[in-house]
């Protein structure tokens, strides 16, 4: 039996006709460096996202991204600045860059504070502000209204992590061109399925662009990566997956609120839920080889986030959710 993987937020099914890749790998060059400006993917990415492709940079993940993001807009001990809960992958790489990493902190049920951005911008002078939306691991959807007014209270670089936007409704896109100190990070690791590749991309104005694209390795994405990447995107119906995605997410969900389990509303394909204690839950679902996700921060200690599975998966969670939390009611 091959373990149920519910902690990465991944989408659980094979997006990729195979087949087809198996023909074309029979002519793929692998003697050869990809095209050092990733023209073809570019053109690809812009195709479904609707920019141009001078406005896309590529990376190996949005992961690379936000270390570009880092090191082309920021230096040592300068300040960056995110509200908590979030990604936690900011502060681990501003950290590990010496910038000054600071989380702001949530409200008491975890929704993100935003009345006290303004203020921070004002009391620490950001580099860069991450704004996470839906937002991992809360799913909470920052509204466009806020995320123009720190667009037009700051010169700070706004990182805009759209990686699970394909789950929500709406999108911030049509910011990009109307504010110059706007990035949009997004992923095909996501509602794509194909976070093995690790592609990762950068919307904004062609001059952070550049700056960004100055910072970066050449050949970042590997050869055979941009290649399945570019082929299998547009073939790929984000849509139905979403909807599959989100029906099982309501089946879980339903069943949660009958084990009155307290848990986040989510406008992506993940969910953070509360229990007094997580470890019985946590290690009896090890147990049966399925994996969910357990926090080490302080604040999140009472809280564990799921992904939604393929349905068979999802059910085998939800049959070791139930026994455990009606062993704990009796
Ligand atoms: N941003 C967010 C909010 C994420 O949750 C993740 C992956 N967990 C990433 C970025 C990075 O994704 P990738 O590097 O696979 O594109």
């Amino acid at each position: 039996m091959s373990s149920i993987r519910l902690n990465a937020n991944e989408n659980p099914y094979n997006t990729v006709n195979k087949k087809n890749l198996v023909e074309d790998i029979e002519f793929f060059e692998f003697n050869r460096y990809p095209d050092a400006n990733y023209t073809a993917l570019r053109k690809a990415i812009s195709d479904i996202s609707r920019v141009p492709f001078e406005q896309i940079l590529a990376t190996n993940g949005s992961d690379e991204l936000i270390q570009l993001l880092i090191l082309a807009f920021s230096n040592p001990n300068d300040t960056i600045l995110a509200l908590e809960p979030t990604f936690s992958e900011y502060k681990k790489i501003a950290s590990y860059l010496q910038r000054d990493y600071i989380g702001l902190e949530p409200n008491e049920n975890l929704s993100l504070n935003k009345e006290t951005l303004l203020k921070a911008i004002d009391k620490y002078s950001p580099k860069i502000i991450f704004l996470c939306t839906p937002n991992n691991p809360t799913g909470e959807v920052l509204e466009q209204n806020f995320i123009k007014s720190v667009l037009e209270n700051t010169d700070s670089i706004i990182a805009l992590d759209e990686a699970y936007i394909e789950f929500s409704s709406g999108d911030n896109l049509n910011l990009l061109n109307a504010y110059d100190n706007l990035v949009i990070m997004r992923t095909l690791s996501k509602a794509y399925g194909l976070a093995s590749l690790r592609v990762g991309y950068g919307l904004s104005n062609e001059n952070l662009i550049e700056s960004l694209n100055n910072c970066r390795m050449p050949y970042n994405i590997s050869g055979i990566s941009a290649y399945i990447a570019t082929k299998a995107i547009k073939s790929i119906d984000v849509k139905k997956y979403k909807k599959l995605l989100i029906n099982e997410k309501n089946r879980i969900l339903k069943k949660f609120k009958t084990l009155g389990i307290d848990y986040l509303e989510s406008s992506s394909n993940f969910v953070l839920f509360k229990l007094e204690n997580v470890n019985p839950l946590y290690n009896r679902l090890v147990n049966q080889d399925i994996f969910i996700r357990k926090f080490k921060e302080k604040k999140l200690k009472n809280y564990l986030r799921f992904s939604i599975g393929t349905e068979e998966e999802n059910t085998k969670f939800i049959k070791i959710v139930e026994e455990v939390m009606t062993n704990a009611n009796n």
